[in-house]
């Protein structure tokens, strides 16, 4: 009687629909369709994604890791992460004369609906640097719409090496209007960098790649950091600060048409 073939756990495993190998992934890449932006922004996002997997095959990577990093947003991360680098490497006027300090933050009170879009990989990273500073004063005591994250005394971001990319990539050359604004105006002085929308469209685009395989999410910055300084396990704070499905094409949408530096 012959004996059956064996079969290895995670091939076991594997969930049907699953890309299984990078071919496969590149095709659904050139397939993927992003609604909530302009053609020319959808096609940028496809050449630094599919540019992204090129090398992530030269590095031998396999398909599960790939996954992986799509999924979790860390390739989102590292693109954007890429492009800002290019940028500031030659950098425009706005970004020399920025007047961004040390314990100037403005911009750390988070008077948008839930704070900023971030990724998974974001998330458990802002988790993990504040649930050491569980229970103690947070930014909430010197602003009350202050993200949690932020020292009430220096003012200074106590998950710095974990901030996300929209900390990253935004400046000012205006502390005062980021005052102004800080307290409902509305006046130019301030924005992000071009590369967030790239980073936002490329994780749209994993998303949309990976439809019906693997679950792509994008989280709110600040119910994160509350969870964090609350005392909330990482995967409760990650449930909780899920987005609808929604949110990462209206952010998007949103970015796609403000004005943006560099
Ligand atoms: S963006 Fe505005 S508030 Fe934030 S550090 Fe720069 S100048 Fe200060
Ligand atoms: S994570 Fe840090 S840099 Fe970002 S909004 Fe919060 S305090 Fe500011």
């Amino acid at each position: 009687m012959p004996r059956a073939p064996k079969i290895s756990p995670s091939a076991a495993s594997r969930k049907p629909g699953l890309p299984t190998d990078l071919a496969a992934l590149r095709a659904r890449i050139a397939a993927a369709t992003l609604p909530a932006l302009p053609a020319q922004r959808t096609e940028r996002a496809r050449r630094v994604l599919s540019a992204w997997l090129d090398s992530a095959g030269a590095d031998g990577q396999d398909v599960d890791t790939v996954l992986r990093a799509l999924s979790s947003g860390a390739a989102a991360c590292q693109i954007g992460d890429a492009l800002r680098a290019q940028t500031l490497e030659n950098p425009p006027e706005v970004v020399r004369n920025a007047a961004c300090a040390s314990g100037c933050a403005f911009c750390c009170i988070l008077t948008g609906p839930d704070g900023g879009t971030i990724t998974g990989a974001e998330a458990r990273a802002l988790h993990t640097a504040l649930a050491p500073f569980a229970g103690q004063p947070d930014g909430r005591a010197w602003h009350p719409k202050a993200c949690p994250a932020l020292d009430p005394e220096t003012r200074t971001c106590r998950s710095y090496a974990a901030r996300p990319t929209i900390c990253r990539s935004y400046l000012s050359t205006d502390a005062e209007a980021c005052r102004t604004n800080s307290e409902g105006g509305s006046v130019q002085g301030g924005g992000v960098l071009g590369s967030h929308l790239d980073y936002l469209a490329v994780h749209a685009m994993v998303r949309a790649a990976l439809a019906g395989a693997v679950k792509v999410h994008s989280y709110a910055l600040r119910d994160v950091a509350v969870a964090a300084v609350t005392g909330q396990d990482a995967r409760t704070a990650l449930e909780q600060a899920r987005h609808p499905v929604r949110t990462l094409g209206d952010a998007c949408t949103a970015l796609a048409g403000a004005a943006k530096l560099g």
